[in-house]
């Protein structure tokens, strides 16, 4: 994949809110065709009609292995290739282990793993053909663990296992794999958790500091994905300068 995104065609998965959305638009803006994908269908609508370049909207549950299939086979289809996976999905239900509620655990591996595994699966003979990349969105939390994110922690950290895996296993064949570990950025994440000490704990980091805005990692993803094409930037972290 050359250094400029002008015409080449991305997935975003996840891109009906916060990280994806603002990716999905940086890359918009940047020249590419961009499929984007999400369960809330209407939210996709009013991206694509935000976004400066043509952009598809698909609904995708990334936990349905043939709806990740689906969205990569109708990417295909309406742009003709797939340069570049943005495996962005992802839900944080944080909590301590001792009395969880599992449910939220098997929801947690579903998405944020299995998900973006099924999505690597599905697009990976295609980036070998456009010699393209996959850009997961993992965390901090991929790389250090702490009390009650431990299954958060164990599904980013798993995305971190997968994607040194396979780069291992395509780089030579010149498809290239970042990995983006964002710190606290303001999105609605934290509104999906359950727990009441969790979402207090949220909303106090969220108070005590200047988060990263969505736009900051969009930036981090244009910047990997227009560097020279013998240049792999496997990793960024990223985190608010306020946040210890
Ligand atoms: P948001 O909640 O704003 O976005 C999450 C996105 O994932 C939404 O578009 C949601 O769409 C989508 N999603 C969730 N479940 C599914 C599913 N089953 N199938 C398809 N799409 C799904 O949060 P963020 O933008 O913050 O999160 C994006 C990624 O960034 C996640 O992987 C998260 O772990 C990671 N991250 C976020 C950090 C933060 O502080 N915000 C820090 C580090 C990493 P819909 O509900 O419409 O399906």
């Amino acid at each position: 994949m050359s250094n400029t995104l002008e015409g080449k065609v991305v997935l975003v998965t996840g891109a009906s809110s916060g990280i994806g959305r603002a990716t999905a638009l940086a890359l918009s803006k940047a020249g590419a065709r961009v499929a984007v994908g999400a369960r809330r269908a209407d939210r996709l609508q009013s991206l694509t009609q935000d976004a400066p370049g043509e952009m598809l909207a698909l609904e995708l549950d990334v936990t349905d292995r043939q709806s990740v299939q689906d969205a990569v086979a109708a990417t295909v289809e309406r742009f003709g290739a797939l340069d570049v996976l943005v495996n962005n999905a992802g839900v944080m239900l944080s909590g301590p282990i001792l009395g969880a509620d599992t449910t939220e655990w098997t929801r947690m591996v579903e998405t944020n793993l299995l998900g973006s595994m099924y999505a690597v699966h599905a697009a990976l003979p295609h980036l070998l053909r456009s010699r393209g990349a996959v850009v997961q969105i993992s965390s901090t939390s991929g790389r250090a663990a702490s009390a009650a994110s431990g299954v958060y922690a164990a599904t980013k950290f798993g995305v971190t296992a997968f994607s040194e895996a396979l780069r291992q296993e395509v780089t030579a064949q010149g498809v290239r794999v970042v990995v983006i570990e964002p710190g606290f950025v303001a999105t609605e994440l934290t509104s999906h958790l359950t727990d009441p000490a969790m979402q207090a704990a949220a909303k106090n980091m969220a108070e005590s500091m200047r988060t990263l805005q969505a736009e900051d990692i969009a930036g981090a993803v244009v910047y990997a994905l227009t560097q020279p094409e013998h240049v792999a930037v496997n990793e960024i972290l990223i985190r608010p300068t306020d946040q210890t």
